[in-house]
C-alpha cells in the first residue's frame, strides 16, 4: 500500500504529490502522450510475467511504450503485417531491418542503385566495414537482376518503391520473385509511395519500412521510422535492435505521426493528384527538357499498374531544365516565392529541392552523371495547396531561371 503523502515531509510531497493516483473512468478517446519512462507495479509477480513477456505491459520505454505501441499498431494495420517496431528516424528503421536479416561477414546485400543517398552511405560505411559485400543493380534491367541474385546469393535485397529523384517505380513483385528464388529477404522502402498507393507485404516482401518522417507524418514537424515484418518470427529481432541500440522514438514525435496519419489518404489523395497536374503541365513547358514522373513513361505506367493499389504517379514530380546549368537551377530555387526550398518530402506544402547539392552532393559528379542526376535536375514534392497556385509559382520561377 502507498503511504499517504500528508504523513511525509515537504521535500518527499514534492517528488510524489500528483503521482499515481490510479486511472479514472472513462477511456481517452485519442493516445495520451505517455512520457513516463517507467511503470510500477504492486505486485513483484506481476511485473515479473511482463518482463518474461508473458502478460501484457510496460516497464521501461526503451522496451515499449503505449505512445509508441499505438503507431506502430496503426502502421502495422496499414502494412498487413504481423507486427511493427519504430525507431528514432528512417535510418535508424533501415538499419534494424537490415540487422534483423542476420547478416555476418561475407554477406551480401543486393541494393538498388538508385536508393537513397544516406541509405547507401549506411551500406557501404556501416555495414560494409563488417565485412558485409554491397552489390548494386539497376532494377530496370531485370536480366541483371536475376543474374545478379543468383550469381551473389544475397542475404537481403533492398529496394525503394518509388525512387529518389527520378521516380521510378520498383518491380516489387519481381523482386519478391528473385529473393523467394535465392533465399534472400526483401526490405522495401515503402516512404515514397506509402500504404495508401502500395502495400509491398502483400507483393511478398518481408520487411516494409518506413521513414515516418515524410508522408506518414506530412507536416514538417515529427522525425521517426518504423519497420513493419510480414513474419512474427523477426519481431524479435526487430525489437531487439531498439533495446541494444537504442534508437527509441520519442513519444512527442510518436503522437505527431499518428496524428498526421489519420489524414493521410486524404493527404495523398491531393498530392497524387496535384503532383499529375503539374506533371501534365510542365511536360510541354518551353524551358523544360524533361518531367521525370511515373505515369509519362509507357514502362513506369505498367509497372505502377503491377504494384501500386490504384493507378497513379505519386505525389512527386522531378524535372530538367533545358538550360542545363548550375545557374539556372539556382535561378529558378531562389525565384520560387510559395514553393518552399526544404530538404524533405510528403510535406503538406509543396517542397522543392537541388538533388545535386543537397541528397546527391557526396556523389562525385562521374557517379550523379552515371544515375542521371544532373545539375538541372530539381525534385518538387507537390504539396495540397490549390494547384493552380503551385503551376503559378514554378511557371514564375521557370520564367526568371532564363538569364
Ligand atoms: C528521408 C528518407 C529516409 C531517411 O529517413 P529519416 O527519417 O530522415 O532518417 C530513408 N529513405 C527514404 C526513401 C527517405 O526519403
Amino acid at each position: 500500500m502507498t503511504q499517504p503523502l500528508d504523513e511525509l515531509s515537504f521535500e518527499t510531497q514534492l517528488v510524489h504529490a500528483g503521482e499515481r493516483a490510479g486511472w479514472p473512468t472513462g477511456e481517452p478517446t485519442t493516445t495520451p502522450i505517455y512520457t513516463a519512462t517507467t511503470y510500477t507495479y504492486d505486485s513483484m509477480v506481476e511485473v515479473d510475467r511482463v518482463f518474461a513477456g508473458e502478460e501484457r505491459g510496460y516497464v521501461y520505454t526503451r522496451y515499449g511504450n503505449p505512445t509508441v505501441a499505438a503507431l506502430e499498431e496503426a502502421v502495422r494495420l496499414f502494412e498487413k503485417g504481423a507486427g511493427a517496431c519504430a525507431y528514432s528516424s528512417g535510418m535508424a528503421a533501415l538499419h534494424a531491418a537490415l540487422l534483423a536479416c542476420e547478416l555476418e561477414p561475407g554477406s551480401v546485400i543486393l541494393a538498388s542503385q538508385d536508393l537513397y543517398g544516406v541509405t547507401l552511405q549506411l551500406l557501404n560505411t556501416v555495414f560494409a566495414p563488417f565485412g558485409v559485400k554491397v552489390a548494386l543493380v539497376d532494377l530496370s534491367e531485370r536480366e541483371r537482376l536475376w543474374a545478379a541474385a543468383r550469381d551473389l546469393r544475397p542475404r537481403a535485397i533492398l529496394v525503394e518503391t518509388i525512387s529518389n529523384p527520378l521516380l521510378k517505380i520498383c518491380p516489387i513483385d519481381v523482386c519478391a520473385e528473385v529473393a523467394r528464388e535465392v533465399g534472400a529477404r526483401l526490405i522495401v522502402d515503402n516512404t515514397f509511395a506509402t500504404p495508401y498507393l502500395c502495400q509491398p507485404l502483400e507483393l511478398g516482401a518481408d520487411f516494409v519500412v518506413h521513414s515516418a518522417t515524410k508522408y506518414l507524418s506530412g507536416h514538417a514537424d515529427a522525425i521517426g521510422g518504423v519497420v513493419v515484418a510480414r513474419d512474427e518470427a523477426d519481431l524479435l529481432a526487430l525489437r531487439g535492435v531498439v533495446k541494444t541500440v537504442g534508437g527509441v522514438l520519442s513519444v512527442w514525435e510518436a503522437y505527431g505521426i499518428l496524428r498526421g496519419l489519420k489524414t493521410l489518404a486524404l493527404r495523398m489523395r491531393q498530392h497524387c493528384e496535384n503532383a499529375r497536374r503539374v506533371a501534365e503541365r510542365l511536360a510541354s513547358h518551353p524551358l523544360i527538357r524533361r518531367v521525370h514522373y511515373p505515369l509519362l513513361v509507357e514502362n513506369e505506367r505498367e509497372t505502377a499498374a503491377r504494384v501500386l493499389r490504384a493507378l497513379s504517379g505519386g505525389g512527386l514530380v522531378s524535372i530538367e531544365l533545358k538550360d542545363g546549368s548550375r545557374e539556372a537551377a539556382f535561378r529558378f530555387m531562389e525565384a520560387l516565392r510559395l514553393c518552399v526550398r526544404a530538404t524533405s518530402l510528403g510535406d503538406v506544402f509543396t517542397g522543392v529541392l537541388h538533388p545535386a547539392t543537397s541528397s546527391h552532393r557526396e556523389m562525385s559528379p562521374a557517379q550523379r552523371a552515371k544515375l542521371g542526376i544532373s545539375d538541372s535536375l530539381i525534385r518538387i514534392s507537390v504539396g495540397i495547396e490549390d494547384v493552380t497556385d503551385i503551376i503559378a509559382d514554378l511557371e514564375q520561377a521557370l520564367e526568371k531561371s532564363m538569364r
